[in-house]
């Protein structure tokens, strides 16, 4: 496959700036852009960062057909740039798509995207030790229609830029009894847009409350924990590392099963189960339960200090995270490249 690149003429890249890890959250200079018509994707390239043309009846924009990811490139210490678990990224991706009656796009499509934009943008990928290049492949619906329908039409694209997660003191969470993420039959395990979106006023009240987050529980009696905002959730149970199972109502993070994979090589006990409400907010009490953290690409591994349930606030025993800290820190080793990558995680682009 042979992807065509259409440069941009007035690129914004400040290497330097970059390299001493002065940007964070801006998009790079490109991007990669597919059209899916008659039962075919065609015209691949990328181009220049640009607005894209749409109608205001695009399918999407009404009915939220619309799916994306969320994964980084990092700078390793040899050089090179290299992709944290495409593949899972891409499995993951297309699951989504055909929850969402969505066409799947092949590994090659996908993973040729990714490699031309960031051969395009490589001096926007930042050195770590945290930050790293931020990519975020989409898929929308843009056929122009009135009414409800499934899209014959679709734009797949890929646009990213450095970033670098702000450190911030261990989240303080509130446990989420009314509202909920996601529900059982729902479409929830899928990364599509609308999950999103209905999740901003719930977060929005627990930020007016001074939280940081949510912790989602299950959406019918709202005693089984789930997740914490847009990131799995992880705990240290015993001196066991333990997550919530997966279910339809959890997403299948590729930080998550990374970590778990992680623990159990240094030797932890790991433990994929059901678990309670009751059982953090006592474990949490008696020490039992001494750290807690979230799972994501962005954040990567997100410390929470903090529960709160109804008026009752509780705060971790282990703010040092012994051990979600020894575990990002060999995850961080594997992705910059300081360590070996059994699992060949890392794809490397040049
Ligand atoms: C993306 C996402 C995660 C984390 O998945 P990663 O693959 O680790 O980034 C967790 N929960 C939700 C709801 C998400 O959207």
């Amino acid at each position: 496959m042979t992807i065509p690149i259409d440069r941009n003429p007035n690129p914004n890249v400040d290497a330097l700036a970059v390299e001493a890890g002065k940007v964070s959250n801006v998009h790079s200079d490109h991007m990669f852009i597919a059209e899916y018509a008659q039962g075919e994707w065609r015209k691949a390239r990328v181009q220049a960062f640009r607005p894209i043309p749409l109608s205001p009846l695009a399918l999407g924009l009404h009915y939220a057909q619309i799916v994306f990811e969320g994964m980084k490139a990092y700078r390793q210490v040899s050089g090179e740039v290299a992709v944290f678990r495409m593949e899972r990224h891409h499995d993951r991706f297309n699951k989504s798509l055909v929850r969402m009656c969505m066409p799947t796009v092949s590994y090659e499509l996908y993973s040729e995207a990714i490699r031309e934009l960031l051969k395009t943008d490589k001096d926007w990928v930042p050195p770590g030790p945290e930050a790293a290049f931020y990519l975020r492949p989409f898929m929308i619906a843009t056929e122009e229609r009135m009414g409800l329908h499934e899209s014959r039409e679709f734009m797949f694209m890929v646009v990213g830029g450095p970033f670098k997660p702000i450190y911030t003191r261990p989240l303080k969470v509130k446990v989420e009894v009314e509202f909920s993420r996601a529900a059982s039959g729902g479409v929830g395990a899928a990364k599509c847009a609308g999950n999103y979106a209905g999740a901003m006023y719930p977060t929005r009240l627990a930020h007016e409350q001074g939280f940081d987050q949510v912790i989602w529980t299950d959406s019918v009696n709202h005693t089984r924990v789930e997740e914490s905002g847009t990131m799995n959730l992880g705990f240290v149970i015993n001196g066991k590392v333990v997550t919530p199972a997966l279910t339809d109502t959890i997403l299948d993070g590729v930080t998550r099963i990374s970590i778990l994979q992680i623990a159990a090589d240094l030797g932890y006990d790991v433990e994929e189960r059901v678990i309670t409400v009751q059982e953090i907010l006592e474990g949490v009490r008696d020490g039992s339960v001494s750290e807690a953290f979230g799972m994501g690409t962005a954040a990567s591994v997100a410390p929470i200090g903090m529960i709160a349930f109804g008026d009752e606030q509780i705060e971790l025993s282990d703010t040092n995270q012994t051990v979600a800290s020894q575990i990002k820190r060999q995850l961080n080793g594997i992705r910059y490249g300081e360590l070996a990558d059994p699992r060949e995680w890392m794809y490397r682009i040049e």
